[in-house]
């Protein structure tokens, strides 16, 4: 088949009249087709997620991302009327088959946990079901019910730093297990759908272990449950202040106090106040020129800032926060992101542009 017709062909059955990408929140999977794309690695099979001007987007029944150059696509078909999920026994299957011997695969309500089964049992399905019901019960109580999520949520536990970093290489996180850092304790990957972690010899008790491992759960819960798109159009600054504003124990204690300052994270505010701070720098953080890009920054004082600024609007602006998360959480990879557009979208929430909140922020922090 020639390209231009595969495309025309795409163009006329699969995405006219569907709105890829803007579709009503909670859409059912039922109705929606399996379809297979053929492109230079081969064929990739799932439900069509989004289309952008070059790109399909597929979800597999295992709910990773499949990122397909419509220009490399030399084939489609329709496979099935109906898309579904791997039901969880068959993915927990698939998870075992993939994984080395002596792993297993623990089933929870939401997750599929997978650990070396030499060491002793321990409790990662119920400490992240925990992060689950903490994550989703804020924004519920903020007005914004949190999704189900479609897919398990898989959690990878390696037991060495070693099959860490051979996975993270394979899966495209690092170029090879040799520049991954060991300072990375884990990651979680919107591509995958994967959390993943190494589990240091101390266990799971090690408590840099256990920020990172609620970290990068809140990142799979945020993805997984509509608070943001896993196709892109997060600012970066709202998905790393959503977890570190989470990560503090105190945070997610069902039995904690409510007061900010027993819940502040005091990492990121020690790093915080021992910064100086711009005038404009919460208008640069927003919709500022670096956006994303971390290139001439330092990385822990935008933690901080993106931290300080997280705490202080969940707890003096909750509901607007929570629905300024659910407006970020349908903006996808076919939509503009430009700083206009970043800058809309938080004065729409909030009724002010961020550099306006500066000195209000300032004696929040003060008060901690
Ligand atoms: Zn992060």
């Amino acid at each position: 088949m020639k390209i231009a017709f595969v495309l025309a062909l795409l163009a006329a059955t699969l995405f006219s009249g569907t709105a890829l990408g803007r579709e009503p929140r909670g859409r059912p999977t039922a109705g929606r087709s399996l379809i297979e794309l053929t492109g230079p690695d081969g064929p990739v099979r799932g439900r069509l997620e989004l289309r952008t001007s070059d790109a399909a987007w597929l979800t597999d029944d295992l709910g990773a991302l499949h990122a397909l150059p419509l220009a490399g696509v030399r084939e489609f078909r329709r496979v099935d009327d109906c898309f579904a999920p791997l039901p969880t026994p068959a993915a927990a299957a698939r998870l075992r088959a993939e994984s080395d011997d002596d792993a297993a695969v623990f089933a929870t309500r939401h997750y599929l946990v997978v650990r070396h089964a030499s060491r002793t049992p321990g409790t990662f399905g119920a400490k992240l079901e925990r992060i689950y019901a903490s994550v989703t019960g804020w924004f519920a109580r903020h007005g914004v019910r949190p999704r189900e999520p479609e897919f398990p949520l898989i959690a990878v536990v390696h037991p060495s730093f070693a099959s860490f970093a051979a996975a993270a290489a394979a899966e495209g996180a690092s170029p090879s297990p040799q520049s991954v850092p060991r300072a990375l304790k884990g990651y979680y990957s919107p591509i995958s759908n994967r959390l993943s972690v190494w589990e240091p010899p101390g266990g799971a008790g090690d408590a840099s272990f256990e920020a990172t491992l609620i970290h990068e759960a809140v990142h799979q819960i945020a993805f997984n449950t509509g608070l943001h798109h896993r196709t892109g159009g997060t600012p970066r600054w709202v998905a790393e202040g959503l977890a570190t504003a989470l990560e503090a124990p105190a945070f997610l204690s069902a039995a904690g106090s409510v007061r900010p300052s027993d819940r502040v994270n005091p990492g990121r505010l020690h790093r915080f106040r021992t910064e100086p701070h711009a005038d404009g720098y919460l208008d640069a953080l927003v919709a500022g020129p670096h956006g994303d890009d971390l290139i001439g920054r330092d990385s822990l004082t935008f933690y901080g800032e993106a931290w300080a600024f997280t705490f202080f609007l969940m707890h003096t602006r909750g509901d607007r926060y929570a629905r300024y998360l659910r407006s970020v959480g349908e903006t996808t990879a076919a939509d503009a992101d430009d700083p206009a557009a970043r800058r809309a979208a938080f004065h729409a929430a909030f009724g002010v542009a961020p550099g306006r909140l500066e000195g209000e922020l300032a004696r929040f922090v003060a008060a901690l």
